[in-house]
């Protein structure tokens, strides 16, 4: 098992707001980070020393930054695994290419769930308006239409009610591969976070349950109550099922929704997640701190909890602007992302609340 020792470099790819986080506890640890991303700046810039403007394709660039630093891992998933694999002939890279590959396509991921036995809702691919109809008489008219790639907080996603609804849900999307879920009833949503260490370590922390709004995350809550509580060990079970099927290190986030059946897997991220967030002040040892020791080989935190109860809260566009009214509460930590402009549904920053 390789150990990265602390003086040496991170590579992260991406730079917004999760390669921050991850940017700042390594350095905490004492190491240097460097960021790979296509933009110029973003919310790492500001607490990382080193920046590589790059394109994903880029073998030359991604070559040159991968033999400039000592491990790469990545805040941002939707990055071609042939270029993770290019990057793993010059340095290690922790998480590997296939959980790239399974995390990124929506059928795979289900099949390969399914596969270990996780129940998922019932889902048919869909390459065109034909496939997308018959799916439609076999799954139900009550379902979400999904790109089959690139899809986050919501976005590339049509809800359908009836049949009739077809042509608009398959040109909402834009027309391109795409699989179609039948509608889960669910109490609630939770995520298992976990951490899997370089020598096969699991821990998990607390499970948060997850209130999301128009598609986006908005409220993380811990202790998830009962109803999570009781849905977690066969939960947990899969999540970490998939975690060694992948030979996984770093951090694992699995969503699920929890339902009369039991626990539902919805999608998985193979990086730090913002369910996770509340763990920087609400748990003994956060998630990025706990990614950092993963990928760098290095023995894992405690993930206990911190507090008797953690409430994270996204502060999401104009809600960020509350800043000084949140700081007069001196229960709430405030997370600002240094982003300059607050668009609507843009993640700005957020507010952890503990009880203590
Ligand atoms: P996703 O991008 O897959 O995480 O979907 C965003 C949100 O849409 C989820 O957190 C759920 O609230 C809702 N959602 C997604 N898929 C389903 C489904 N198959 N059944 C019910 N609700 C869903």
């Amino acid at each position: 098992m390789s150990v990265i020792v602390p003086g040496s470099t991170i590579g992260i790819l991406g730079g917004g707001q999760l390669g921050r986080m991850i940017a700042s506890a390594a350095s905490q640890l004492g190491y240097r980070t460097h960021i790979y991303a296509p933009e110029e700046s973003g919310p790492a810039a500001d607490v990382s020393p080193l920046w590589t403007r790059g394109d994903y394709h880029d073998a030359d660039a991604l070559g040159a930054f991968a033999r400039g630093v000592d491990v790469v891992t990545y805040e941002f998933e939707n990055i071609d695994p042939a270029a993770v694999e290019l990057l793993a002939t010059h340095s290690i890279v922790r998480p590997g290419a296939q959980a790239l590959r399974v995390a990124q396509d929506r059928i795979a991921e289900k099949r390969f769930v399914c596969d270990l036995g996780g129940l998922t809702a019932q889902f048919a691919p869909v390459e065109s308006l034909d496939d997308l109809e018959s799916a439609i008489e076999q799954i139900g008219s009550r379902a979400i239409l999904k790109t089959n790639r690139m899809g986050y907080d919501g976005k590339g996603q049509a809800r359908i009610g009836e049949p009739g609804d077809a042509v608009g849900a398959w040109n909402a999307i834009g027309r391109q591969s795409a699989v179609l879920e039948g509608f889960v009833t669910f109490d609630q949503e939770f995520s298992v976070i976990l951490v899997r260490g370089a020598n096969g370590e699991v821990c998990f922390w607390d499970s948060a349950a997850n209130v999301h709004v128009d598609g986006i995350l908005a409220t993380s809550t811990v202790p998830g109550g009962a109803l999570i509580e009781g849905q977690l060990p066969v939960a947990r079970a899969l999540a970490q099922q998939i975690a060694d099927a992948l030979d996984y290190v770093g951090v694992l986030t699995c969503e699920f929704f929890a339902s009369a059946d039991g626990p539902v897997f919805n999608e998985m991220a193979p990086r730090v997640h913002n369910s996770g967030h509340w763990t920087t002040e609400g748990a003994v040892t956060s998630q990025f701190e706990n990614h950092v020791r993963a990928v760098c080989g290095l023995p894992l935190g405690d993930t206990g909890l911190a507090a008797r109860a953690v409430t994270m809260r996204n502060l999401i566009g104009d809600d960020a602007h509350d800043w000084l009214t949140i700081l007069s509460d001196p229960a709430n930590h405030l997370h600002l992302y240094g982003k300059h402009e607050a668009r609507p549904g843009r993640k700005m920053g957020h507010v952890t609340r503990l009880t203590l």
